[in-house]
C-alpha cells in the first residue's frame, strides 16, 4: 500500500495546555476569533432540551471560532445539539466546558473542540455524503454528524453504551444516524464505500480495513499512536494508494478489537 506522508501542525509555536482525560486535545494552536462579534449559527433542533442550553453553547461556539473552528455548517451542527443531553444530569453543568467528560464504562465524550476538529477536517476537499463513526460512545459527534452529513453510520464495541445512544438519539429525534453494535476495527463492509471515516478511538496502528473501505478522494480521521497520540488524516488518493498527514496531540480512549457485551 503507497502511503505518502506530510507532517503538518508542527512548528507553529505551537501552545502547551496539558490536559489529563481522555479524547482531548493536548497543544492548542490558539487562532485569534475572527469573526468574534458575529451571531452564533441559529439553532437546528427545536427541542425543549436546548432552550436553557443555548447560552453556554453559543459561548462554545465562539470559542471554537477562536480555536479555529471555521466550518459554518459544523458550528452550526455544534450550536444545535445539545451536549448536555448527552452525559450524565450530574455532569450536565459542565457540558460545554472545553473538555472530555466520563461517559461511564471507563470511556468518555470527546471535548468539543476534538469532535469539531474532527469532522471539519474531513470536509475540507469536497463535502462527503456517507460517513462512518467508529466508536459512537454516548452518540454526541454521531448526533454533530448528523447535522451535517446525509448518511452516518456510527459503530461502538460497548453493548451498554449501543443501548444508551440508541435510546438518546431516539429521543432527541435523530433516526437519521444508524447505530451498529460491532467491532468498528473491521469498519462496516456491508455499507462500504465511505465518503468519510472519523475514529474516535486510539490504536497504535489505524486499521487497514478502513483505509479499504474509503471512496477514492474519501478522507479518513482518526488519532494514532499509544504513549503521544496524534490525529491522521488519510485520503484515499487512488485504488492503491493513500496520502498521510499528521496534525495535533492528542489524548483518546483506546481502540480494541472484539465485543463487549
Ligand atoms: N464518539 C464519542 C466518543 C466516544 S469514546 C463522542 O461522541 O464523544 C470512544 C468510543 O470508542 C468508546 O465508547 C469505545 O467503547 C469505542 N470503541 C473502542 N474501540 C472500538 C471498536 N473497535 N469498535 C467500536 N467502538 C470502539
Amino acid at each position: 500500500m503507497a502511503v505518502k506522508d506530510t507532517r503538518v501542525g508542527a512548528g507553529r509555536g505551537l501552545q502547551g495546555i496539558t490536559a489529563s482525560n481522555s479524547n482531548t486535545r493536548i497543544s492548542a494552536t490558539r487562532i485569534p476569533s475572527r469573526s468574534a462579534t458575529q451571531a452564533a449559527p441559529a439553532p437546528l433542533v427545536s427541542d425543549n432540551l436546548t432552550l436553557n442550553s443555548e447560552r453556554p453553547r453559543a459561548a462554545m461556539v465562539q470559542r471554537l471560532q477562536a480555536q479555529g473552528i471555521s466550518n459554518d455548517l459544523v458550528l452550526a451542527a455544534m450550536q444545535a445539539i445539545p451536549r448536555h443531553a448527552f452525559v450524565d444530569e450530574a455532569l450536565a453543568s459542565r457540558a460545554y466546558d472545553d473538555a472530555s467528560l466520563p461517559i461511564g464504562h471507563g470511556q468518555t465524550i470527546s471535548q468539543p473542540w476534538v469532535v469539531a476538529r474532527m469532522i471539519a477536517s474531513v470536509c475540507e476537499a469536497t463535502m462527503p455524503k456517507r460517513v462512518l463513526e467508529v466508536g459512537t460512545g454516548c452518540g454526541y459527534q454521531a448526533a454533530v454528524m448528523a447535522q451535517v452529513f446525509q448518511q452516518v453510520h456510527s459503530i461502538e464495541r460497548i453493548r451498554a453504551l449501543y443501548d444508551m445512544a440508541k435510546e438518546r438519539l431516539r429521543s432527541l429525534r435523530l433516526t437519521k444516524v444508524r447505530l451498529v453494535h460491532g467491532d468498528g476495527m473491521l469498519g462496516l463492509p456491508s455499507v462500504a464505500p465511505f465518503d468519510a471515516i472519523v475514529v474516535a478511538a486510539a490504536g497504535i496502528r489505524i486499521p487497514e480495513a478502513l483505509f479499504m473501505q474509503l471512496s477514492v478522494g474519501g478522507v479518513l480521521i482518526a488519532p494514532e499512536g499509544s504513549g503521544t497520540q496524534r490525529l491522521v488524516r488519510v485520503t484515499r488518493t487512488g485504488a492503491s494508494s493513500w496520502d498521510r498527514q499528521e496534525l495535533e496531540e492528542v489524548r483518546f480512549v483506546p481502540l480494541k478489537s472484539g465485543l463487549q457485551t
